[in-house]
């Protein structure tokens, strides 16, 4: 078994390390190394079968100092108060890498969806906003989709949160459906953010050669960012999920194999493929390694036989802060998370202002707006770089998120 960092532990370490190098305010560094509110609820749900059964229900509100909490619901039999709470910090710093008002949050059911009816799931998704209702709203703490939780889920909770308040109140959850205020280009921006980053990395890095793309994770993210990777040209020889991988050195059709995924419920035995194991998937020889499942996927273990020129962070916290050293050492560019993933909160951002003005705009529109903030995220980080003389663009893209909340928490008077 892989040596697993706690993620609290690791998120923690790689905020001292940053905090270290420019120098934050010490009061301000030890605000941030909790967060402001802990919920756990406990969600009891009546089963199909007339059985209740109890789950445990998580939201943590990391910090608001730049607006309100904004942050993923996560359901995963993983799920625990260790993981939220590194999420809900990485959030945080994701929010104001990519300058949004809005402060960092996450929530989650420990939970394996796979096992529930669909009429279960509801009533585990309706019960957990009936918990949390006083909680969030609006202008208090915005949820949307994370691992295992898509818009139908995301509707089932704007719904009940409505109810509760006793109006349509479509801005207090982010990442619905169309139908119900959902923003345009919403379900493709994490993967496409991803992509706009990565193509901003290689220009102003002045890298050319066409690279070959291996994708950990064939959900949401993995499969938007494989999706957008093949037209603009990278070769996507490997994609690879819970079950395991596929690959081909020709390179994979994705759209072809989200497909056979859909219609088989797994990847082994699409055509033309071979077999691959996540474990080899990770250590593939190929230019641009996309892990974009769970965290903990490149620890100190295997860091050393990672054989990719880049690591495009598309999943949360993936790269271990034991793993991160040894990847510098290698020359590995690692682009982090709070950057490469950064796409999909500021679509839910671009949402919830619509669902507060009233205004909406076209697909076209959306996409034009979310390249905008990755183009100058990406630019911001690689300018704190050369600024801080940094090593990495993980401590880069934190000085520039930890400045940012610094700023507010002061000008709030902490
Ligand atoms: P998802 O549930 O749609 O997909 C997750 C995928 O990962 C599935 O294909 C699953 O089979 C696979 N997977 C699970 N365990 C795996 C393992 N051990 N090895 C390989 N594959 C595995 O979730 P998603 O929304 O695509 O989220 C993926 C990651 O991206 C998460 O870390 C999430 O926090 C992050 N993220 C998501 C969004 C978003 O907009 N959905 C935004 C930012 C970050």
């Amino acid at each position: 078994m892989p040596s697993k960092m706690n993620p609290f532990k690791s998120a923690m370490q790689q905020l001292t390390e940053a905090a270290a190098v420019m120098k934050l305010d010490k009061e301000i560094l030890s605000a941030l190394r909790e967060p402001d509110r802990t919920i756990n609820v406990s969600l009891p749900v009546r089963m199909d079968d007339g059985r209740i059964k109890v789950f445990q229900g998580y939201r943590i509100q990391y910090n608001d100092a730049r607006g309100p909490y904004k942050g993923g619901m996560r359901y995963h039999p993983q799920v625990n108060m260790d993981e939220i709470k590194a999420l809900g910090f990485l959030q945080t710093i994701k929010n104001a890498v990519v300058n949004l008002f809005y402060g960092g949050a996450k929530g989650g059911i420990s939970v394996d969806p796979k096992k529930l009816s669909k009429a279960e799931l509801e009533r585990l998704s309706r019960m957990f906003i009936q918990r949390i209702a006083k909680d969030i709203g609006p202008e208090t703490d915005v949820p949307a989709p994370d691992v295992n939780t898509d818009s139908e889920i995301m509707g089932w909770m704007v719904d009940e949160y409505s109810k509760i308040v006793g109006k349509f109140t479509p801005a207090a959850i982010t990442g619905k459906p169309l139908s119900l205020g959902g923003s345009q280009g919403r379900e493709e921006a994490t993967g496409y953010g991803g992509m706009v980053v990565l193509k901003q990395i290689l220009k102003e890095q002045k890298i050319k050669k066409l690279p070959t793309v291996a994708v950990q994770g064939f959900g949401n993210v993995g499969y938007f960012f494989a999706l957008f990777a093949q037209s603009s040209n990278f070769k996507v020889v490997a994609v690879s999920d819970s079950k395991g991988g596929i690959y081909s050195a020709k390179g994979l059709d994705v759209r072809k194999v989200h497909e056979w995924k859909k219609q088989m419920g797994q990847l082994k035995g699409y055509p033309g493929s071979t077999t691959l194991s996540n474990e080899q998937l990770l250590e593939l020889p190929v230019d641009v390694l996309v892990p974009a499942a769970l965290e903990n996927q490149i620890h100190k273990d295997n860091a050393k036989k990672i054989q990719a020129r880049i690591i495009v962070e598309m999943g949360n916290g993936p790269v271990t802060a034991e793993a991160d050293p040894i990847l510098i050492k290698r020359k590995i560019l690692v682009v982090p998370d709070v950057l490469a993933n950064s796409g999909g909160v500021a679509t839910s951002y671009l949402e919830w202002s619509q669902n507060r003005s009233g205004v909406y705009w076209s697909e076209q529109e959306v996409l034009q707006k979310l390249e905008a903030y990755m183009i100058a995220a990406t630019r911001n980080v690689l300018s704190t770089v050369r600024e801080y003389k940094v090593a990495d663009l993980r401590t880069a893209a934190f000085i520039l998120a930890l400045r940012r909340i610094a700023d507010a928490m002061q000008a709030r008077g902490l």
